[in-house]
C-alpha cells in the first residue's frame, strides 16, 4: 500500500520565505546604518516599547524578586538538568594529538567562540525555557560574554521570570529587544554589547531569516524557526495521548506543522476525531495558534508498515519526533533524521521543550536532515595545530615542493625547499 494523505497541508512555512527575506534584509540594512537610534525605532514600532534596553543590575535584580519561590525552584531545576547533559556534550570534546609520521605532531583543540548573543523569543510566549536552554549552554561551553536578548512587552519590558532565567543560567548582559533588531544589536555590537562571533537561539520567521543572513558574518547554531513535530504512532497507541501531543505542538504558532505517520487507519481516524475538540478547549491565544496551525500546516498519513513510516519521518526530518508505537529500540536504531527523539508514551515533546535536560533549540524545516540541535559543540570552534623536529618535517617538505610544483604554487614549493636546504644542507633533493 503506498503512502496515503488522509490530511494534507495546504501550506508550508516556507510560502513566504521571500516575502520575509525582504523585510528582514532591509531592517538589517537599516540598523546596521542607523544604529542604536534605528534599532530603538523599530523597538517602538514592533513592540510598542520605549524604556531601557540593556537591563541594569537594579532592574535584574527587581525583576528575580518578582518570580515566586516555586517558580524559582522549577527553573533551577530545569538549569541543573540542561546543565549536566551539557557538561556530558563537553566531556566528548577533549583535546587530542598524535605522531603521523615520526617526529610530526598534529593536533586538534576545542576553544569556545568569545562572545555568545542568545536570542530567547517572547512575541507569543514568555519562552523562560530558551532562556535556560540558550545561556546554560553558552556557559558550559566556556564563553566569555553572553548576552541574552528578549523582546519586551508594552510597558512591561522582558518578563521577570525569562530574567531570572538568563541571570541565574549566566548572561552577562540582558537586554530588552526582540525580532531582527534585538538580532541586529548583539552582531552589530549596539548598545555597548560586544559585538557577537555566534548567534544562537529560536524565534519566528524573522528571527531565523535574520540569522540566516548575518550568518557567515557571525556564527550562528542553525536555522530554528516555527516550530514542527511528528508523531510515529501504531495502532497500539492511546489515540487521546497521540491528540494531545500533537495540539500540544500546534500551539506554538499559526505555522507550526503537525504530523502524524501511522500504520493504523483505525488509529488515524480517532485522532483526527479528537484533535477540534482538545484544541477548542485551550485558552484563546493557544486555541487561535493551534487551530490556524491544525488546519492549514497538519498532516495525517497512513503508511504500509513501520519501515515505510521510518522512511517517511526521514524525509520530512522533523525538529520533534515523537514514537508511539512497539519496539523503541528498533526505530532508535532505524530513524536518521531528527532534532530530538522522544521514545514511548512515558516521555512527551513538552518534558524536552522545558525541563528534561536535553536542549530544545532544534533544527526545523528539513534542516535536520544535516544538523542536530543546540548543544555545547555549537559554541567551539574545532581547531588543529602542528609541530615537527627537522628529522620529522623532511618526507613532508618534499612530498609539499612536489605537489606545489606540479600545482604551479612555486611559492608553496620554495616555503618547503627552504626548510630542506637549512636542515638538510649536504642532499640533493628533486
Ligand atoms: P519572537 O521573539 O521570535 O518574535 C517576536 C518579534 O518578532 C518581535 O519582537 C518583533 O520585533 C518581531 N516581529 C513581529 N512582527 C514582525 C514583522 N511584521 N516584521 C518584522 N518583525 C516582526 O517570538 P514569537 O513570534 O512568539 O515566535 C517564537 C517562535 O519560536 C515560534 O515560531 C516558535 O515555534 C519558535 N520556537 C522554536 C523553537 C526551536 O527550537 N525551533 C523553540 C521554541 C520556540
Amino acid at each position: 500500500m503506498p503512502r496515503h494523505y488522509l490530511k494534507k497541508a495546504d501550506r508550508t512555512p516556507k510560502t513566504d520565505a521571500r516575502e520575509t527575506h525582504d523585510t528582514v534584509a532591509r531592517i538589517l540594512d537599516e540598523i546596521e546604518a542607523g544604529g542604536d537610534a534605528k534599532a530603538l525605532e523599530y523597538a517602538a514600532r514592533f513592540d510598542r516599547y520605549e524604556g531601557n534596553v540593556l537591563l541594569s543590575p537594579d532592574e535584574i535584580a527587581a525583576a528575580c524578586d518578582q518570580v515566586s519561590d516555586r517558580l524559582k525552584a522549577d527553573i533551577r531545576f530545569a538549569h541543573d538538568n540542561v546543565r549536566r547533559f551539557a557538561e556530558l556534550q563537553k566531556s566528548t570534546l577533549t583535546d587530542v594529538e598524535t605522531e603521523l609520521t615520526p617526529g610530526f605532531v598534529t593536533g586538534q583543540k576545542a576553544i569556545p567562540v568569545a562572545a555568545a548573543g542568545c536570542y530567547v523569543p517572547g512575541g507569543r510566549y514568555s519562552h523562560i525555557a530558551s532562556a535556560i536552554m540558550t545561556v546554560t549552554t553558552a556557559k558550559v561551553a566556556g564563553c566569555q560574554h553572553i548576552t541574552a536578548c528578549s523582546p519586551p512587552r508594552p510597558g512591561v519590558g522582558v518578563p521577570p521570570a525569562i530574567i531570572y532565567a538568563a541571570r541565574i543560567c549566566g548572561a552577562d548582559r540582558i537586554m530588552a529587544m526582540g525580532g531582527v533588531q534585538g538580532v541586529a544589536a548583539m552582531t552589530f555590537g549596539l548598545f555597548g554589547l560586544p559585538p557577537a562571533n555566534i548567534l544562537v537561539g529560536p524565534g519566528n520567521q524573522f528571527v531565523a531569516e535574520a540569522k540566516r543572513i548575518l550568518f557567515g558574518r557571525v556564527g550562528i547554531d542553525m536555522i530554528a524557526g516555527p516550530t514542527d513535530s511528528l508523531i510515529l504512532a501504531d495502532g497500539q497507541a492511546d489515540p487521546h495521548i497521540v491528540a494531545t501531543d500533537l495540539v500540544s505542538q500546534a500551539e506554538h504558532g499559526y505555522n507550526s506543522p503537525v504530523w502524524l505517520v501511522t500504520d493504523s487507519r483505525a488509529l488515524a481516524d480517532d485522532v483526527m476525531a479528537r484533535v477540534p475538540d482538545l484544541i477548542a478547549d485551550l485558552p484563546e491565544v493557544n486555541r487561535e495558534n493551534a487551530a490556524a496551525a491544525w488546519r492549514d500546516y497538519a498532516e495525517v498519513i497512513l503508511c504500509a508498515d513501520r519501515e515505510d513510516m521510518a522512511a517517511c519521518s526521514d524525509d520530512y526530518a522533523p525538529e520533534h519526533l515523537t514514537v508511539q508505537a512497539a519496539d523503541p529500540d528498533w526505530w532508535l536504531d532505524r530513524l536518521t533524521c531528527y532534532g530530538s527523539l522522544f521514545l514511548g508514551e512515558e516521555t512527551t515533546v513538552s518534558y524536552g521543550d522545558k525541563a528534561a535536560g536535553t536542549n530544545h533549540v532544534l533544527p526545523t524545516s528539513r534542516a535536520a536532515s544535516y544538523t542536530g540541535g543546540l548543544s555545547v559543540h555549537k559554541y567551539m570552534k574545532i581547531v588543529t595545530w602542528q609541530r615537527a623536529t627537522r628529522d620529522g618535517s623532511r618526507a613532508v617538505a618534499e612530498a609539499t615542493a612536489r605537489i606545489s610544483r606540479l600545482e604551479g604554487m612555486e611559492g608553496h614549493a620554495r616555503a618547503a625547499d627552504v626548510r630542506l636546504a637549512k636542515y638538510f644542507p649536504d642532499e640533493e633533493f628533486d
